[in-house]
């Protein structure tokens, strides 16, 4: 089309066309899902034209670039957005807040301080406002992440500051359970604690942390010199939604002067129902706490959001004001978001959970998370009704682990061949490319776990999981050992 365009612009008539374009290739992508597989996965070979294609120093037709986008890089994912995927936690996004993405891009908004960009900065205050509303959670502060990862690092790094100050991390520690996530092994690297820092509390059979036995470290730290800072709550853990005894560990870090943060990444957004809010019952007692819309409140990536009891805590632990900033600085009411966390240049995501509250209404959004416990309470009921099948964990906030034994609870040829018969299942379930599932392990036994918080599942979608997983049981099991 274009030999060189030094000003890198279209017309508006051809803005227009390529927007249109894209527009109704989302629209495709929203209408077409549920009769469409789960997704793709290409090997490095067959991107080849992709990974090896020499740089262009001449530009193309915007709609032919647009054509190779949709045919050879959108084509190749897994849909996480699918009806039918069930696997880590689902993103059902929804397409109020992708226009809100577009806007927030097209505009180029900077949403860093309250100067430039004072509309943007009152938005992310009234959504973070409306979220602890809908979560019965106190006045504080916070603010929205590109996702749960940076929300827990935020925190931590403000826990750390707050307790421990500009010095002491050296003798600090930190309180996980193997049940959390793995960014909190990451978090610690990057905030530069050795693995000894780091320390793993046991859990009870339920999976939730040993409060006893966090009391018992405690008391043997501090008798080593150590200075434990921070314990952090699975509020609802990525592999079978467990919720540690917040109410229990408050009273700790209390007595303990202990910083308790509560990672929601996933779990935290259950609690605009009051089933939910009863399961999480003391996260209103956090000194900070993790969500994840682009997780159980349906936006797409990216975004996370951390809410902390006292504002404060963030501006101290993050406030740096050099001279090429000073004329913007702000003061507590019209505050400078870059004040409150790791970046500097925000893109503007809290528009999106913004627009689609106003849009759909908190009415919708609990309705939708009140849908999810009961899909998941029906899937439930029914693995049981099948023969061979067992119900592991759950359901529990929308997530379930289940595994086939063939009858015998410890399965015959013992658990090492359960496993395999348990991921045999699981890869031919995901080799049939209708359901989207991972297995995950609950204390040594292989299971499969499914996430049911797509709103956007019908009762069509649950039956077409029992007859898939049917089928790989036939597939998978002798005959004369299945459901015995
Ligand atoms: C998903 C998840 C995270 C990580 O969040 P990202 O948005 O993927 O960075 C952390 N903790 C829990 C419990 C999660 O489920």
């Amino acid at each position: 089309m274009m030999d060189t365009n030094p000003r890198l612009t279209l017309d508006p008539v051809q803005m227009t066309a390529l927007g249109d374009d894209a527009v109704r290739a989302v629209v495709d992508h929203y209408i077409s899902l549920p009769d469409r597989p789960i997704g793709a996965t290409s090997t490095a070979t067959e991107l080849g034209d992709i990974l090896h294609e020499p740089l262009p120093a001449q530009g193309d037709d915007p709609h032919k670039v647009l054509d190779v986008v949709r045919e050879r890089v959108l084509s190749q994912i897994v849909a996480q957005d699918h009806p039918r995927y069930f696997a880590t936690v689902p993103s059902a996004s929804n397409f109020v807040a992708v226009v809100a993405d577009t806007l927030a891009s097209g505009f180029n908004v900077f949403a860093g301080n309250w100067a430039e960009g004072s509309g943007p900065a009152a938005v992310e205050l009234a959504a973070l406002r409306w979220l602890r509303e809908m979560c019965g959670l106190p006045e504080g502060g916070g603010l929205f992440t590109t996702g749960g990862s940076m929300a827990n690092l935020t925190a931590l790094a403000t826990a750390r500051y707050n307790r421990l100050g500009d010095r002491g991390l050296a003798r600090g520690t930190l309180y996980v359970t193997e049940q959390s996530h793995s960014c909190f092994i990451r978090s610690a690297r990057i905030l530069g604690m050795e693995p000894e820092q780091l320390r793993m509390v046991p859990t009870r059979e339920d999976l939730t942390m040993d409060v006893a036995a966090l009391r018992e470290m405690l008391r043997a730290d501090r008798a080593e010199g150590w200075r434990p800072f921070c314990v952090v709550a699975n509020v609802g853990t990525t592999r079978t939604a467990a919720v540690d005894p917040l109410p229990e560990l408050a009273r700790v870090c209390r007595e303990e002067e202990i910083w308790l943060h509560g990672d929601g990444a996933f779990g935290a957004a259950a609690a605009i129902i009051p089933e939910g809010r009863r399961a999480l019952s003391g996260i209103e007692e956090l000194d900070s706490l993790s969500i994840d819309p682009h997780k159980w409140w349906f936006q797409p990536f990216e975004i996370g959001g951390l809410l902390v009891k006292d504002a404060r805590t963030l501006r101290d632990t993050y406030r740096v004001v050099p001279d090429y900033l000073a004329d913007l600085d702000a003061d507590e009411n019209e505050i400078n978001f870059y004040d409150h966390g790791i970046q500097l240049t925000r893109s503007f995501r809290a528009l999106k959970l913004w627009m689609s509250l106003k849009t759909f209404g908190a009415d919708s959004f609990r309705a939708a998370v009140d849908g999810a416990f009961r899909r998941a309470e029906r899937l439930a009921g029914r693995i049981v009704a099948e023969p061979g099948w067992r119900v592991e964990t759950g359901p529990q906030l929308a997530t379930l682990t289940f595994r086939y034994t063939g009858g015998s609870p410890g399965g015959e040829g013992g658990t090492e061949a359960l496993n395999e018969v348990n991921r045999a299942i699981a890869d031919h379930t995901m080799a049939s490319n209708r359901i989207g599932l991972h297995t995950t392990a609950v204390h040594g036994r292989t299971v499969l776990r499914i996430c049911m918080i797509n709103p956007r599942t019908t009762a069509q979608d649950e039956d077409a999981l029992l007859d898939v997983l049917r089928e790989a049981v036939r597939a998978v099991v002798p005959a004369e050992r299945q459901g015995a």
